[in-house]
């Protein structure tokens, strides 16, 4: 019988597994891809907004001479915490279930291999974040070929006709990619511009290219349909159609919802925040806890490695 398990080796994840091997704990981390999995998919050529101090878990240096480190530099980080911590991690292996027993949890997993996993342990955090569920457009054509909820790389769009959906971060530093690699952009936000929440850094350049023709903006305007060929745009009354090889609907990510209440655990009204004391991140079960971004539901913009990484010594140092 472990002391705990943890779902998930992101940065949230690994922080607990950090403050559970200091204090001698036993514990897994289950992690159903590698480990950081989430940042593994972000686009190759991604720098941080963040600086490396506050990516930085446990005792360990996050040593660079960048100021915002990029996608490579903090994967490679992160494997050395994994790595020097001698932390616990079983990649490639999917929970399933986690159900109560008695005074403990049975957590059922699946590997990479098909083969089925059974694990017990005294208590369960659950460290999933949520870039694995993107927030859907529910319209006809989105689970066509060409269309992505994320952007991994800009190279294949050289001379591509690309509608990107959104106005926040993902969508406008995708856009960015795409047009410096060739593509004709085409960028549809439901807003009437582009978000204040984008970073100051790079919002100048978007809105001179915006302004130049270079990239196209439609704002107050909504995707209605995709085809094969186009996009329909649906701009006050009119509805245009728009030639179109590939659409990446930037729309924003959500937790998995689904897992956290067949789980047991009870979502607030508003917020779909998993139920749970704040000052032990203990959630209505007993024993399960939540920690990082999946513990802000929806508000997604609520907790971010820099907080989230708190979260081990709140749940591991304060518990018996
Ligand atoms: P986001 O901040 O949730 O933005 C989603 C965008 O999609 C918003 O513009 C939203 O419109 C729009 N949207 C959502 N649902 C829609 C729908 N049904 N129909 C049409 N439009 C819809 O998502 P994100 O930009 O992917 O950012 C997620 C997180 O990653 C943020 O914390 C962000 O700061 C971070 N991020 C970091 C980096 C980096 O470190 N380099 C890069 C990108 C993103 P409204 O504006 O109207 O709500």
């Amino acid at each position: 019988m472990l002391d705990y398990i943890i779902v998930g080796a992101g940065p949230a994840g690994l922080a607990c597994a950090i403050e559970a091997e200091k204090k001698g704990s036993s514990y897994l981390v289950l992690e159903k891809g590698c480990v950081v999995n989430s940042i593994y998919n972000f686009p190759s050529d991604m720098t941080f907004f963040s600086t490396p101090d506050l990516l930085q878990l446990g005792e360990m240096v996050f040593v660079t001479d960048a100021f915002r480190p990029t996608r490579n530099q903090v994967l490679h980080y992160y494997l050395r915490v994994a790595r020097d911590y001698g932390l616990k991690i079983a990649q490639y292996h999917r929970v399933k279930s986690i159900t109560r027993n008695g005074s403990s949890f049975k957590v059922l997993a699946e590997s990479h291999k098909s083969l089925t996993g059974i694990f017990n342990a005294k208590k369960v955090i659950i460290a999933t974040g949520y870039y694995d569920n993107p927030n859907h457009l529910g319209i006809e054509g989105e689970n066509l070929e060409k269309v992505s909820h994320y952007y991994t790389e800009a190279h294949p769009l050289y001379d591509q006709d690309v509608a990107v959906i959104g106005g926040k971060n993902s969508a406008v530093e995708a856009a960015l990619a795409f047009y410096r690699a060739g593509a004709r952009v085409t960028m549809i936000h439901r807003g009437s511009g582009i978000s204040d929440s984008v970073k100051y850094w790079v919002r100048p350049e978007i809105e001179k290219h915006i302004a130049d023709g270079k990239i196209k903006a439609m704002f107050n305007s909504a995707v209605t349909r995709i085809t094969g060929e186009s996009v329909f745009v649906k701009n006050g009354g009119e509805e245009k159609e728009i030639k179109n090889d590939s659409v990446f609907a930037l729309t924003g990510y959500h937790p998995d919802l689904d897992f956290l209440k067949e789980c047991g655990v009870e979502l607030r009204r508003e917020t779909l925040e998993p139920k749970h004391n704040p000052d032990s991140l203990e959630t209505n079960i007993n024993g399960l806890y939540v920690a990082g971004s999946i513990a802000a539901g929806m508000q997604c913009n609520k907790i971010f490695i820099e907080n989230g990484r708190e979260h081990g010594k709140i749940i591991v140092c304060n518990r018996e």
